[in-house]
């Protein structure tokens, strides 16, 4: 039977570009998506038209009920769940002394919380199975932080501390959890960007140019191929972060 993957925020972005990797390897992807059901179902059709059946499963990865329908779904048809890719996320720009518990809670949960419950709900049928790759997207400012940034790069920083602490107690179960912290990756999420701010910052990536999401997917599908690394957290950033 095939591998089993469920990504989160596959809709658009880093994480449909790691959907589109993973089912053009042979992997059964169920993609999870949010609020963007159109972009969800172009997915599944674009995938189709290559002869590729994907999943797409609704729901909001920032609460325990909504998780836990993408967990009965995935276990209903497919009886397993080989790898979690824990990608749906959010970001905010303001001043430290302008957020509010509100957008704490918000990114929190979105970020943190979703990735933590996410491992939660899956890890039993890992565990049960001898087996599974966990992998979550973080950021490089979880390693070094973001001015402007702070509760993002909280969460972030939160998640390698959940990739490392889950490798040391899952390795027995032979269960690899790492992290994948991408630089800045051309998608939505830098539309707030400038041409200017752009090419200010590409000089100041040593590869000399912004990553695309399918570099984060390259680096996904080579960690799912791997079978001795864990409790990693590997940036994809061109260079940018080099600590
Ligand atoms: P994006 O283009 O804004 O896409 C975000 C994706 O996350 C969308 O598919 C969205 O789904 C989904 N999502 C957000 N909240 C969700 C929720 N509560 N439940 C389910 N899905 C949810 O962002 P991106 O750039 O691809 O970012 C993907 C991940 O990479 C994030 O964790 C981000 O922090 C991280 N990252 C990105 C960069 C970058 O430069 N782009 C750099 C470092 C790390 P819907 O549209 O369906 O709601």
């Amino acid at each position: 039977m095939k591998e089993i993957a469920i990504v989160t925020g596959a809709s658009r972005g880093i994480g449909r570009e790691i959907a589109k990797t993973l089912a053009r390897k042979g992997i059964k992807v169920i993609a999870n998506y949010n609020k963007s059901k159109e972009k969800a179902e172009q997915l599944q059709e674009e995938l189709k038209k290559e002869n590729i059946e994907i999943d797409i499963v609704q729901a909001d990865v920032s609460k325990r009920e909504e998780i836990k329908k993408i967990i009965k779904y995935a276990l209903e048809k497919y009886n397993k769940i080989d790898i979690l890719v824990n990608n749906a996320g959010i970001s905010e720009y303001k001043l430290v002394t302008e957020e509010t518990d509100e957008d704490w809670n918000r990114i929190i949960n979105n970020n943190l919380y979703s990735a933590f419950a996410m491992c939660q709900e899956v890890i039993p049928n890992m565990i049960y199975n001898k087996k599974g790759c966990i992998i979550n997207i973080s950021s490089i400012w979880g390693l070094v932080g973001s001015s402007m940034e702070v509760i993002y790069s909280i969460s972030k920083a939160g998640i390698d501390g959940l990739t490392k602490a889950l490798a040391k107690e899952l390795g027995p179960s032979n269960i690899r959890v790492n992290s994948i912290a991408p630089g800045l990756i051309n998608t939505d999420m830098n539309n707030n960007l400038s041409v200017n701010d752009k090419l200010q910052l590409e000089n100041e990536i040593p590869l000399g140019r912004i990553g695309e999401s399918s570099d984060v997917a390259k680096c996904v599908s080579w960690l799912i191929e791997d079978n001795y690394i864990t409790g990693q957290v590997i940036s994809v950033d061109g260079g940018w972060i080099i600590t």
